[in-house]
């Protein structure tokens, strides 16, 4: 067996928990290893019966604003007077066991059942104290009763206490559990992968060994140690990053530009006609970009600004110049949900101003019939505006004379898809486009090529959003304001972090938000739920929906991050605020104060600590995201990264070019460095190469 090895050959994975492991992304021994927890959680503090049920009647009076204590594990401290009982009974033809116990705490008692476990009656000596730990409930008449309870003497409890559980992202049928034993089967094998750094950089840099690194990322004893842990790993997906990219950059040679811009007559009549005057950055961003049409190379370029900057119509105005000389240009979308919005706007675009082009879309959720429709389109049609998502970069896809590539939200692709999406042309112009500011130092590593365009302003009209952090308690508020809103014409967004219940985390859910949101405002205010895991076809519906005005109030997962523009909307609720990055709070606070009217954002502190809200204090202050994103940096400490995950940006798994910029910096220098070494001594670099091969081509699909 060996890294490629598909999970059914590790012991205890058969073919079933196999396929559920498939739809996780999760095939070879490789990716199992690579597929870091999501988060880390401490075993709770033990508590007492009665701190359950003060809290429970706080929820019953007030259900809106605490939580239910019965949703959450808890760890209770207890014996039996009396021994356990195992009874058994027959269920659908088959005997089943039932062991009862009835555990005494410091005030009052609870049952404790198990199901099919009639050993655990031998494990439970009476006069002796056990932390139980699992849901309290009330179910069957019981006061209080508690399933299938995991029980540890109080000192080993503690020693659990200390380390770090790893929590993972599931799926159906694959529990956190199954996760843990799986990845522990891994780990035993993963002893022979190999470190593929030379032995210079590892000292020099102190690093911990990739096995081990990757280890302590599933397992680590505290934060101290998994920190280091991640620096590591960090440090490899840039390593490895780089090392390609660097190495691709030696190959090309600068390309000459080979367009021609004979006529703007179009451009110049959008211009003529557009609803509103452009801000002075978007003048100056399209002059600079259009003297790069017109240069003796091909353009390549950055465009950079902030939420709302409005650089989807510098897309489209660039992109009607070419449409003119009769090329094709394209746009690609990181969401299926922002494509079809940029499609609709650009129809709209098209007959407002009265342009003689068309476009088309091609995105993932189409029929094959819809498809083959569109690629026979892309094939044949000179001066055509195609629109998609990463479907516009698949194989399938021949272009008849692709001139200009434009991504937006780049920061959401990695790195070979810009490549992959500009192979689509002869040498075409490309044009990436990001809200997210990146620090000099960080854009020159990742964008050395590119040229550099800032939109630095935003629409005079637009009031700058008003901000808020509140409290769960005073949740209520934030519901008022929504109505008041929503009575004025507007519409708003609640943001959770989650899709669904989770076991392990007590963060808001929409699927169970809505409902309680349905309930809370009757049929006064209509309601639409969106989520990553939902189809996409759905998807479209609902954003659909919600840009038609035909509901008021969308209950969304960070789907809605990127780019979404519904003027309309001008409150933004987030729950449990302080679970997100602040870059990306920021991201999804640019979805209101899109139009004219004043717009809102509540942010709700899901935490008492300090630091958080400090953290949400920063965006409340400020609605400059370069200076946020300087300020996130400052405040991340050891252990911060354990929150929910980033999502995933420019391509990268783990690590994050703001709060891992200086394992970036210094990958970039080790890279060169080995690079520069391959003069004098060119085996170190075909070894590294090698071994990298080797290890896991896992770590490069996402280049
Ligand atoms: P982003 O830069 O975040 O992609 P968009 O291109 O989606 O922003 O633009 C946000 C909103 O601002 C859109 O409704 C767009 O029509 C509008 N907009 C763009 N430029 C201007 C402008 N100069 N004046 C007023 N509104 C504008
Ligand atoms: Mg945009």
């Amino acid at each position: 067996m060996d890294l490629n090895s598909p999970l059914r050959e590790l012991s205890g994975i058969g073919e079933k928990t196999e396929k559920k492991l498939q739809k996780l992304g999760v095939y070879t021994v490789s990716d199992i290893l690579l597929n870091f927890p999501r988060g880390y959680v401490k075993y709770k503090e033990v508590t007492s019966l009665k701190d359950i049920v003060e809290a429970l009647e706080k929820h019953q009076a007030e259900p809106l604003n605490y939580d239910n204590p019965l949703n959450e594990p808890v760890a209770i401290l207890g014996m039996l007077k009396t021994p356990a009982v195992n009874k058994t009974f027959y269920k659908n033809g088959g005997k089943k066991n039932i062991t009862l116990a009835t555990v005494f705490t410091d005030c009052g008692s609870f049952e404790a059942v198990w199901f099919n476990t009639p050993y655990v009656k031998n494990q439970l000596f009476m006069e002796l104290p056990f932390v139980f730990y699992g849901k309290i409930n009330t179910e069957g008449g019981h006061k209080f009763k508690m399933d299938q309870p995991a029980i540890f003497v109080p000192e080993e409890y503690e020693v659990k206490r200390q380390s770090l559980q790893p929590v993972y992202s599931l799926t159906f049928g694959v529990t956190n559990n199954l996760m843990q034993k799986t990845v522990k089967e891994a780990l035993r094998m993963a002893s022979f992968r190999e470190d593929y750094l030379p032995d210079i950089f590892i000292q020099k840099r102190n690093l911990v060994p990739l096995s081990k690194a990757t280890e302590v990322m599933h397992f680590p004893d505290d934060f101290e140690q998994l920190k280091k842990a991640r620096s590591r790993i960090v440090y490899d997906e840039f390593f490895r990053f780089l090392l390609q990219m660097y190495m691709q950059k030696e190959d090309e040679n600068i390309i000459l530009n080979s367009f021609k811009i004979e006529s703007v007559n179009y451009y110049e009549k959008a211009l003529k006609n557009l609803p509103f005057e452009l801000t002075d950055g978007q003048k100056k961003v399209l002059e600079e970009i259009r003297s790069d049409f017109d240069g003796e190379y091909v353009c390549e370029r950055l465009l950079q600004g902030d939420v709302g900057s409005g650089k989807t119509i510098i897309a489209f105005l660039l992109m009607l110049i070419m449409a003119e000389q009769g090329y094709q240009t394209a746009i690609m979308a990181p969401t299926e949900v922002l494509a079809v919005q940029h499609f609709e706007t650009f129809k709209k675009y098209m007959s407002d101003f009265e342009l003689p082009f068309d476009a088309v879309l091609l995105v993932g959720s189409m029929t094959a019939a819809e498809k083959r429709r569109v690629y026979k389109r892309i094939e044949e049609e000179d001066s055509l505006f195609i629109i998609g998502t990463h479907a516009l970069i698949q194989e399938k896809v021949n272009y008849k004379n692709l001139s200009f590539v434009v991504t937006d939200e780049q920061h959401r692709f990695g790195v070979k898809q810009r490549r992959t999406f500009s192979e689509k042309g002869i040498d075409p112009f490309v044009l990436v486009m990001s809200a997210t500011p990146i620090p000099r130092t960080l854009a020159l590593i990742l964008y050395g090529d590119m040229k550099l365009s800032v939109i630095s302003d935003v629409p005079a009209r637009r009031l700058p959003i008003k901000n808020a952090v509140i409290k769960k308690n005073k949740r209520k508020t934030a519901y008022t304001f929504i109505a008041k809103e929503v009575k004025a014409g507007h519409q708003a967004y609640v943001i959770c972090p989650l899709v669904e219940s989770s076991e392990k985390t007590e963060a808001e859910n929409v699927v169970e938000y809505t409902e309680k949101l349905k309930d809370y405002y009757g049929d006064s205010i209509s309601i639409g739920l969106l989520h990553g895991k939902m189809p996409a076809k759905e998807k479209n519906a609902v954003m659909e929906a919600f840009a038609k005005k035909e509901l008021d109030v969308l209950v969304s997962t960070t789907v809605i991050e990127v780019g979404i523009n519904v003027p309309n909307a001008t409150v933004m609720v987030i729950e449990d605020a302080n679970r997100f990055g602040l870059a990306q709070l920021h991201q999804l606070r640019g979805r209101v104060g899109r139009g004219d009217a004043q717009s809102y954002c509540i942010f709700i502190d899901g935490t008492e600590g300090e630091k958080t809200s400090k953290r949400l204090e920063i965006l409340s202050e400020s609605n400059d995201g370069f200076y946020i994103a300087s300020e996130d940096l400052k405040l991340r400490g050891p252990g911060d990264f354990y929150g929910i995950r980033q999502s995933g940006d420019f391509g990268f798994e783990i690590a994050d070019i703001y709060q891992d910029a200086e394992e970036m910096q210094e990958a970039s220098e080790d890279v060169q460095e080995l690079l520069q070494m391959r003069e004098n001594e060119p085996e170190i670099l075909i070894s590294v190469l090698e071994r990298i091969n080797r290890s896991s081509g896992a770590f490069y699909t996402n280049l």
